[in-house]
């Protein structure tokens, strides 16, 4: 049986992280969803609504499950006994640092492989940040997250144009 674990800051999800678990959970036993906490990343949403909006646009996806970890991801995966850290593959400019991340986590443990997927083409240009940006500038964001996440977003930034823009952090 192979556990496939797929980490992320997910601030908040996206329909692309969401195409990405779907194909995993196609290919691997058991895939584990693991939000990061990562704090150097300075996210929008603490790490419990992160957990509760990945947790609530995975429910249709099989062999699926999601929690939370604060620590370096190759603990998680010896935790979990998993042998597969899934990525998505965006365009060229997510090549790089994946890399270099792919490598690290090789160097830290060597018995975990970093398997890279790619999205469906029309979530290649999709990542939390533009989605954040968009909604505070009042745009519409339907295209690109659930309606869960999008209600949580207006709640959180206001979705109000300008002036909520000014106000927000992250
Ligand atoms: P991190 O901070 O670890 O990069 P993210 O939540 O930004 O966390 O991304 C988690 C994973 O999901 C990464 O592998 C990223 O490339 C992938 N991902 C994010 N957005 C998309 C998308 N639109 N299509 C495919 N993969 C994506």
């Amino acid at each position: 049986m192979s556990i496939a674990l797929y980490p992320g800051t997910f601030d908040p999800i996206t329909f692309g992280h969401i195409d990405i678990a779907m194909r995993a959970s196609r290919i691997f036993s058991r895939v584990v969803a693991v939000v990061a906490q990562n704090p150097g990343k300075n996210p929008l949403f603490s790490i419990d609504e992160r957990l509760d909006m990945v947790t609530s646009s995975l429910l249709h996806v099989p062999s699926i499950e999601v929690i939370s970890y604060g620590g370096l991801i190759v603990n998680c995966v010896k935790e979990y006994k998993a042998s597969v850290i899934i990525r998505g593959l965006r365009a060229l400019t997510d090549f790089e640092s994946e890399f270099q991340m792919a490598y690290t986590n090789r160097k830290l443990y060597d018995a975990a492989e970093t398997v890279f997927l790619m999205p469906s083409a029309r979530y290649t240009y999709l990542n939390s940040t533009m989605v954040k940006q968009i909604i505070r500038l009042g745009g519409d964001i339907t295209q690109f997250v659930p309606e869960y996440v999008h209600r949580k977003l207006l709640l959180k930034v206001g979705g109000g144009g300008v002036a909520a823009a000014s106000g927000a952090e992250g």
